[in-house]
């Protein structure tokens, strides 16, 4: 057993935070709280609290990233180095390049970047404290960002995690469950369309385990989903 290592991580049909296996973290979603930003939200996801902030359709430079057809999309995920409980290394890394690069492939396909050629849309994800799931927090938070900023979009895209704990398929891992689980399943999707934009897996899991997963992570998109419309029915208005 590692250190910090739970004995267990379910006892009497509960998670250690008190969740049952199906349930989400508490989460608050705010748009257009950056007076800068073209569009903005900010999301609280359990102890996860990420800022996004959206800028365009503007000028590409350098010039010769700009493409005659359409718009490009340009996410950047950055972790503050007092996000962690060790401090974390400022700047870029393998993982927040990554991170950066699904994030980018998980929005674009709801994005009509061919109505602004020539020109980025970028959006900066800044992870102010991180207790697992930070990328499906940023997917959800940028594209309330993107739609705060009035990019044309086909819709939102909700993104959470299903994962593997104590033998168990549970939904949304928290730190001591990621970190000591046996999987972690993050999923982000088009829900108008119920297509899947990222899927990544970390671990292990039967094809019975790892479909019970992918619809539980899909449930939990469509949760966030709500969140999401709320949040900019929260600030626009309207039905
Ligand atoms: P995600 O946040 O999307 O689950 P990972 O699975 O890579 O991404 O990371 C899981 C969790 O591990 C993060 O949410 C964070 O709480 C923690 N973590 C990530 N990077 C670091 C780091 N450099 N130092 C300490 N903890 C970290």
């Amino acid at each position: 057993m590692k250190v910090g290592e739970p004995e267990k991580f379910i006892v009497k049909g509960k998670r250690l935070d008190g969740r049952k296996l199906d349930e989400l973290r508490e989460i608050k979603i705010e748009a257009g709280i950056l007076k800068r930003a073209d569009g903005s939200a900010y999301v609280e996801w359990g102890g996860n609290k990420v800022m996004a902030a959206c800028y365009g359709p503007r000028e590409v430079h350098p010039r010769h990233l700009a493409r005659s057809d359409k718009a490009i999309l340009r996410c950047t995920y950055n972790m503050a180095p007092f996000s962690v409980s060790d401090r974390k290394r400022p700047g870029p890394d393998r993982r927040s390049r990554e991170i950066s690069k699904v994030t980018r492939e998980a929005l674009e396909p709801v994005v009509f970047t061919n109505l602004f050629p020539r020109t980025a849309i970028d959006v900066f994800i800044e992870v102010l404290q991180a207790n697992a799931g930070t990328r499906c927090t940023g997917i959800a938070a940028a594209s309330v960002a993107l739609a705060d900023a009035g990019i044309p979009m086909r819709d939102l895209v909700p993104s959470c995690a299903a994962g593997k704990v104590g033998g168990e398929i549970v939904l949304d891992l928290f730190d001591v469950e990621d970190n000591f689980g046996e999987a972690d399943l993050p999923v982000a999707m088009i829900p108008r369309k119920n297509e899947i934009t990222l899927l990544q897996m970390d671990g292990n899991l039967t094809q019975e385990e790892f479909e019970k997963a992918l619809k539980l992570a899909m449930e939990g998109c469509i949760k966030v989903y709500e969140l999401q419309k709320e949040a900019l029915r929260r600030k626009y208005g309207g039905a």
